[in-house]
Parts: structure tokens; sequence; C-alpha cells
């Protein structure tokens, strides 16, 4: 490396780091992106699920008031006979028998009513249950299609920040020491994110703190040759 290009070196690392971290805030952007897309879907299914399950409800109540209705119906049809009959009877015995007939009947017709306005009420809330829930799974669908366009649309952008901020990138790796550049990828490709630190003027790294011997403090200030500090593996710089 020669020494009218040192000073610059650290110059360019610094983009580069800069530029790195913008590469990687659009990736976590475009990753955060897909949870909140699967989490709309879910909740449309699940209240498409609700909602699928309150029209079973409310069909399964729908049948029980028909056929409630049926007997009834029946019901009346048997105690208008029997009222019919009570008009005919020849004798007590006959009349007892018909009074003891009609009685039961009332009571079964009386039965089957009460059991059909419960049914009707069960109708009535199924059916009430089941709308609400529409108008829910109407909204979730609505607001899940809104966030699909919005999150696409963010997506392109997303998409098209990254690759001019990997243009940039590129444009400068190619202009850059290659020696430098591996050393810069080798520290990235280490533990911490960040990839240079300022020497202090006290002479201990900026990152983690730890001394660097007077030697390479002299080397680093130079600005002859870069150095790593030695606990934190990160490229030191000197401050002015
Ligand atoms: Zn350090």
């Amino acid at each position: 490396m020669d020494d009218a290009t040192a000073s610059n070196i650290f110059e360019a690392l610094r983009v580069i780091e800069q530029i790195d971290r913008q590469i990687e805030s659009c990736r976590e952007q475009l990753a955060a992106l897909s949870p909140e897309l699967a989490d709309s879907e879910r909740r449309v299914s699940e209240l498409e699920a609700r909602a699928q399950a309150a029209l079973q409800r409310s069909e399964t109540a729908d049948g029980r008031r028909r056929k409630l209705e049926r007997s009834a119906a029946a019901g009346r049809e048997t105690l208008k006979r029997l009222q019919q009959r009570a008009l005919e009877v020849q004798n007590l015995k006959q009349h007892t028998a018909v009074r003891a007939e009609t009685d039961a009947a009332r009571r079964n017709l009386e039965a089957a009513e009460d059991e059909l306005l419960e049914a009707m009420q069960e109708v009535e809330e199924a059916r009430g249950e089941l709308a609400a829930l529409q108008r829910r799974v109407e909204e979730e669908r609505a607001a899940d299609a809104e966030l699909q366009a919005r999150s696409g649309e963010r997506r392109a952008e997303l998409e098209e920040e990254l690759l001019i901020h990997q243009d940039r990138r590129e444009n400068r790796r190619m202009r850059l020491d290659p020696g430098a550049m591996r050393l810069y990828e080798a520290v990235r490709g280490g533990k911490t994110r960040q990839v240079l630190a300022a020497l202090t003027p006290d002479g201990v790294c900026g990152h983690c703190y730890t001394f660097i011997p007077v030697q390479r403090q002299a080397e680093i200030r130079s600005q002859r040759r870069l150095h790593r500090c030695e606990g934190c593996g990160i490229i030191l710089y000197p401050v002015e």
C-alpha cells in the first residue's frame, strides 16, 4: 500500500462501512414485510373459519326450526280433528275418551310451540352472529388487500434502494486496495457488525477500549499500515 493512498483507504473503508449499514437496513426491512403479511392472512382465514362455523350453526338451527314448525302444524291439525270429533260423540264414554285425547294433544302442541319459539330465537341469534362475522371478514379482507398493495410498493422501493447501494458498494470496492478490502471483509465476517473504530488520543480502541501498544499506535497514526485491535478485531483509524 503506498503512502499517498493510505489515508484515503480509511475514508474509503468508512464509506463502504456506511453503505453496508444501509444495505443491511434494506434487507432487515424487506425481511420484516413477510411476517406482517402472514399475520394479516392468518387473521383473514381465522375469521373465515369462524364465519363458516357460524353459518353451519345457523343452518342447523334453521333446520330444527322447520322441523318444529311441521310438528306444531301437525299438532294443530290433530287438535282440530279432535274438536270435530267432540261434536260427534254419542255418549259419555266417547266424550271422556275424546276429552282425554284432546288434552294430551293440546299439551303436545304447547310443548312443540314452546320449543319452536326457542328454535326461532336460536336462529335469530345464529344469523346475527353470522352477519357480524361476515362484516368482520369483509373488513379484514379489505385491510389485507390494502396491506398487500402497500407492502408490494414498499418491497419494490426497498429492492430498488438495495440495488443502488449494492452498485455504489461495487464501485467503491473496485477502486479500493484489494488487501484492505480483504481485511475489511474478514472483520465484517466476524462477530461485530462495526468494521472501523477510532484509535483514541489516549491510545485505546474506540470500540472495546483495549490499550493499543505504542509501536502500533505510531504506525496507525502515521497511516502506513492498517491495524486491527487485538481486543475486538476492529480496524483502527487515527483521529486528528
Ligand atoms: Zn477493540
